[in-house]
């Protein structure tokens, strides 16, 4: 129905067995012909909590896309030391 997600949208051209095989091996060949000579496009897509890297193998031309979700998050620096506990624009100690 939409039109605004064409990549993840698109006809999913893996089999289960093809995806889970990929999946397993952390993504390092390809889903099609398992050779290893992978490389992404420079093609992606991503929004707040995804990300899709299109990839491409060098040996069978295969395209597929890795899709990404976020895992975790991790302070690294000073402003974000400041909000924990402290509502940004509460000032009480006056
Ligand atoms: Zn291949």
């Amino acid at each position: 129905m939409s039109e605004s997600n064409d990549m993840a949208g698109a006809t999913n051209l893996l089999t289960a067995e093809q995806q889970r095989r990929y999946l397993a091996h952390g993504g390092n060949h390809c889903p099609c012909c398992e050779g290893e000579e992978i490389e992404g496009t420079g093609q992606s897509n991503s929004d707040a909590d995804w990300h899709e890297n299109e990839v491409e193998c060098k040996t069978c031309g295969a395209i597929w896309l890795d899709i990404y979700t976020i895992s975790g998050v991790q302070g690294v620096s000073g402003p974000v030391e400041k909000a924990i506990g402290k509502a940004p624009h509460q000032k009480k100690n006056a």
